[in-house]
């Protein structure tokens, strides 16, 4: 054989390797479930180490023993009982808290995670769900409201006495986003979280292609509960609406996103959102405020965000998403 045939040759077989997976062994998948954040979360990673969905769900446990409310020493519950005084927390709680009083600032006040006193007042899955709370203790609820008085220092939190703080509305985002960082440290390049519907990618699919990610329909009425698919490579897919936790009571539909300055939950044309970011924490976030601010004005305010899209859906059915979702979002045929 000539010189030239055997270097194409070589060349062949190289390449022909290479399209095979090349010289590293392959991932396996890999996938464990777990109740944290008072919900179901499922992990499925593409990896060989066996130790680590061990290790990602003690992750997920100091989380949830950090930032748990009813959790007695965690951060939140130190915030929560200091009367007034300053408490030290880790760094990730400060982060969270800082991030959320940017969204506070960016929403003007939709979002606010002082809203805890309201949040208190309503049970939305337990014994007393469907009883409405009492008008008067719900407005006495919302005068503490204002997430302007919360400070955050290096020295650590403080909120006066009186005032408490929920993170119910973005933690699952902000851990979705570190357990990721964390797997990724680990040399996971393909996966897939699902937080309660809060759900991160890590790269694409094994083979090359997106994930496929099922947008909820908020009011179960479309084909399989979802509405559509969105294709996702390394991002997040976060739905905020009025159905998983809420109840009607003589036609009225309360459900779990409050009103700060009422106490009361919005009430809009929305059943739910849905919106498509490179991090958990800003999707998770956005889904909360959005929702709060209605289609036109969220509509809007996502449009003039960069590479953050969204998802709406009206209590009617009508569905709409914003522009940089054309040819990326699928709307399910019924
Ligand atoms: P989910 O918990 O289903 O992911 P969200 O991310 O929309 O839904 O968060 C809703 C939670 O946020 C509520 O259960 C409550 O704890 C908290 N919350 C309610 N209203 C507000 C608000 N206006 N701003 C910030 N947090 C809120
Ligand atoms: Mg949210």
């Amino acid at each position: 054989m000539s010189r030239k045939w055997t270097a194409a040759l070589l060349c062949l077989s190289l390449t022909l390797g290479l399209a095979l997976g090349g010289c590293a062994p392959s991932a396996a998948k890999q996938s464990r479930s777990g109740f944290y954040f008072d919900t179901v979360i499922s992990m499925t990673v593409y990896t060989n180490d066996e130790k680590l969905l061990d290790d990602a769900q003690a992750e997920c446990q100091r989380y949830d023993d950090l930032l748990s409310k009813t959790k007695v020493g965690s951060d939140v519950w130190n915030i929560n009982h200091a009367n007034g005084e300053r408490v030290a927390v880790s760094e990730d709680t400060r982060d969270i808290i800082e991030k959320a009083l940017e969204y506070s600032r960016l929403s003007e006040g939709r979002f606010d995670i002082t809203i805890e006193p309201c949040v208190a007042l309503w049970d939305f899955t337990g014994d007393a769900m469907g009883i409405l709370p009492d008008g008067d203790a719900l407005a006495a609820a919302a005068a503490k409201v204002d997430w302007t008085q919360v400070d955050v220092s290096d020295g650590g939190v403080r909120i006066p006495a009186g005032m408490t703080i929920d993170l119910g509305a973005i933690a699952k985002g902000y851990i979705t986003d570190r357990i990721a960082d964390f797997l990724k440290d680990r040399g996971v390049k393909n996966g897939f979280l699902n937080f309660g519907g809060n759900v991160l990618t890590i790269g694409g699919k094994p083979d090359g292609t997106a994930w496929n990610i099922g947008v909820q329909d908020p009011q179960g009425t479309q084909s399989q509960g979802i509405l559509g698919v969105v294709a996702v490579e390394g991002e997040a897919v976060v739905t905020s609406g009025i159905y998983e936790r809420g109840f009607d009571v003589d036609g009225v539909r309360y459900h779990h996103i409050l009103d700060p300055k009422t106490g009361w939950p919005v009430q809009n044309e929305l059943a739910g959102v849905s919106i498509v970011a490179e991090d958990a924490f800003d999707a998770d976030a956005l889904s909360t405020t959005v929702f709060a601010m209605g289609l036109e004005a969220g509509t809007a305010f996502i449009e003039g965000l960069d590479g953050i899209e969204a998802v709406f859906v009206t209590r009617d059915d009508a569905v709409t998403w914003t522009s940089g979702l054309e040819g990326r979002f699928t709307l399910q045929e019924q």
